[in-house]
């Protein structure tokens, strides 16, 4: 075969029933009867699905490492083995209840990705791995994203190790009992860049129709505590002017948390979720509210406004109502941008290929953002059906599956050099 009759490498696409057997086969390790999966971090079951991603890995040809924290990175050699790698992979750890999908997916789909490689016969420059995270669900040991943290210092090796389950069993000798305590020194200075498919968990892609979520970043978050302090008194004798009702104003603090979140549209978000109202008695004007409010937006400079909103309308509030509203900010979570050439690179690889695409952002929690603190990252999302996931009925279709799968490898390919 000449070079003229190679079918140019924008046309290579990977192979989408291949890759949902992959799935089907890995969910049958801790099936549950109504369709889910139940495989909790470090199990035996954990580590069924660990020897069937290695062997799957070693049948592509890879060379296996396993860090101090069970990590296993998976590692297809390039032409130029001295640059960093181009990375990605998810968790197989899955919630008591959890579905087939979620963290499986972005696993089997690097795996897919170098068969796809092997069957055309291409190397990349730079070597491609597909890392398999530690607990990152956080069911059975806390804390969340544990293997993804660790790797990238937030957490110290040996406090991941001593963390317990609920039966008193560590870490540590989860690991050992498994035979995944690995030895292996894995740099995050080593990984060029980092891929994360996975499926959206939110029903936005299928309000709108569109098969691939480009993922622009994750959410900030801040949350705080109101206290608002009014005063007890009969509802019976007490005029509507002279009172110092608690649970009225807190009714216009909920208002005024979701009006600020709209206002910031599309990506903010604002919940008051937990509300304590005392006495709580049908004929006392409410004395004291206790509430919680969580605002998330996609910059700082948004969550700050937001946060400017919420204090100095809260005042106005205070005053209309003759209350006293305490405001104390409890959780501050970062946004995270992921790196734009690499958003670009799954931009254009559904662009190439044909599919519908639009920007979104992470509400929730993934190994990649984590990642995106040491190297530059970018996810993909595909839809899930009704948007349910950490559900036995957790479900994705084969084709948009196989198409996430497709961008993957062409915003790999771009980043590795082929
Ligand atoms: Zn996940």
């Amino acid at each position: 075969m000449s070079v003229t009759d190679l079918a140019p490498i924008t046309d290579l696409r990977v192979n989408g029933e291949r890759l949902w057997q992959a799935l089907m086969e890995l969910a049958k390790i801790g099936a549950t009867p109504k369709g889910g999966v139940c495989r909790l971090a470090l199990t035996e079951l954990d580590r069924q699905g660990r020897d069937y991603f290695v062997a799957q890995a070693k049948a592509a040809g890879c060379t296996i490492r396993i860090d101090a924290v069970g990590n296993i990175f998976a590692r297809r050699a390039g032409r130029n083995n001295d640059l960093p790698a181009v990375m990605t992979g998810s968790h197989i750890d899955t919630q008591p209840t959890g579905g087939k999908f979620d963290g499986n997916y972005g696993v089997l789909a690097g795996i897919e990705v170098l068969h796809t490689l092997n069957d055309a016969g291409i190397v990349t420059e730079a070597p491609l791995e597909v890392v398999v995270w530690t607990n990152e669900e956080g069911s059975r040991f806390v804390p969340v994203m544990m293997g993804s943290g660790a790797f990238i210092g937030e957490f110290k090796t040996d406090f991941i190790l001593e963390q317990k389950d609920r039966d008193g069993i560590s870490v540590g000798d989860a690991l050992k009992s498994i035979g995944y305590a690995g030895t292996d020194t894995i740099s995050p200075k080593n990984v060029g860049a980092y891929f994360e498919a996975h499926i959206e968990q939110g029903p936005v892609l299928e309000a709108h129709e569109i098969t691939i979520g480009v993922v622009t970043g994750a959410l900030g978050q801040r949350w705080f505590d109101v206290v608002i302090t009014g005063s007890e008194a009969h509802a019976g004798p007490t005029p509507m002017a002279l009172r110092q009702d608690a649970l009225l104003a807190a009714s216009h603090m909920v208002q005024l948390v979701n009006q600020t979140a709209l206002d910031h549209a599309p990506n903010a978000r604002g919940t008051v979720g937990m509300l304590d109202n005392y006495p709580n008695s049908r004929n006392v004007i409410p004395g004291t509210v206790k509430m919680s409010v969580d605002f998330r937006a996609d910059s700082d400079e948004i969550l700050s406004k937001m946060v400017e909103t919420l204090h100095a309308k809260a005042q106005d509030i205070a005053k209309k109502g003759k209350v006293k509203i305490d405001i104390t900010q409890v959780v501050y979570f970062p946004p995270q941008a992921f790196a734009k050439e690499l958003v670009s690179a799954v931009r254009n690889g559904a662009k190439n290929i044909g599919l519908s695409e639009m920007n979104v952002v992470s509400g929730a929690g993934h190994d990649a953002v984590y990642m995106a603190r040491v190297a530059p990252t970018a996810m993909i999302f595909v839809p899930c059906k009704d948007g349910i996931s950490h559900n036995e009925i957790e479900d994705a279709k084969p084709e948009h599956l196989e198409a996430g799968c497709n961008v993957l490898l062409h915003a790999m390919l771009e980043r590795a050099g082929s």
